[in-house]
């Protein structure tokens, strides 16, 4: 992995213009929401969210502490969407990304499920996975991501992995030195190191994210044992879809028959 994002989020005040970014940029629409409770808007990804602003607030001795997370695809090195795709629609880019190969994927939504940070969504509409591309149409172009684009604050840095990590190091050693022993870079070693790097000011929980992420057993072993078998395994799927697809027409013709007997007895 050679290029990354950073989210400082000691610098993110909450304000979802990256989100907004996120939506403009790939052209996805609200999603309809009810108030609950919460400035969290929406409750989760969907597949016309791809990251969204989590919010958690906690009373202190110096008044209420607010602690903003950054949800998205995590672009993991070791990827369990990636790993467990019979078709192997999910693959890295050259610069680290992990990238949704449409023309390939037959919509089976075991990325979705086995994702350790839940941030695939199932496109019921088009059967499809949707998540962050990290703006992959833009960095192939020379651009930031959008998201990193519009932050105020600076809270979103685009580069190379590299100089952020070295970056990162530095603010956390700022604020180990100030006081702050929590304050930890999240993403180096994580799930083989992540292309989304997070710099926390407090425990992942507060920002939405778990402690020790991992591929999921069953994604291993579904990885290791019937991966290499996945022409076959396709094939069966295909050949169940088929199955199905035509006792529905059956159903279907039965139905219809009767239907018109029935039409043609009353007629009589
Ligand atoms: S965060 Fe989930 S969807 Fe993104 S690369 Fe990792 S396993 Fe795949
Ligand atoms: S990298 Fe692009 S797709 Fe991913 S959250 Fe940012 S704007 Fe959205
Ligand atoms: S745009 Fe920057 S400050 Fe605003 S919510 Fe996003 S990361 Fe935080």
């Amino acid at each position: 992995m050679t290029q990354s994002i950073l989210i400082d989020t000691s610098k993110c005040m909450g304000c979802r213009a990256c989100q907004v970014a996120c939506k403009q940029w790939n052209q996805l629409p609200a999603d309809k929401t009810e108030f609950a409770g919460t400035y969290e808007n929406p409750p989760r990804v969907s597949p016309v969210t791809w990251m969204r602003i989590t919010f958690q607030e906690e009373e202190t001795d110096k008044g209420v502490k607010w602690y903003f997370g950054n949800q998205r695809c995590m672009h993991c090195t070791d990827a369990a969407c990636e790993i467990v795709c019979p078709v192997g629609a999910i693959y890295h880019s050259e610069e680290g990304t992990v990238n949704i190969n449409f023309n390939k994927c037959i919509g089976c939504n075991y990325c979705a499920a086995s994702c350790p940070f839940k941030v695939i969504s199932f496109n019921r509409k088009t059967d499809l996975p949707t998540k962050c591309t990290f703006c992959y149409d833009r960095i192939a172009s020379g651009y930031q991501p959008a998201c990193s684009t519009a932050c105020p604050t600076g809270a979103i840095t685009f580069g190379e992995r590299r100089d952020l990590i070295n970056q990162a190091s530095h603010r956390v050693m700022d604020l180990n030195d100030n006081g702050n022993s929590n304050a930890m870079l999240y993403g180096l070693d994580e799930l083989s190191g992540t292309g989304m790097l997070y710099l926390l000011e407090d425990v992942p929980s507060h920002y939405n994210l778990p402690a020790s992420p991992e591929v999921p057993l069953q994604a291993r072993l579904w990885g290791m044992l019937f991966k290499p078998l996945r022409i076959f395994v396709v094939l069966a799927m295909a050949l169940g879809l088929w199955t199905n697809y035509n006792k529905t027409r059956e159903i279907k013709n039965a139905v219809k028959s009767q239907k018109s007997s029935e039409h043609t007895e009353h007629n009589g």
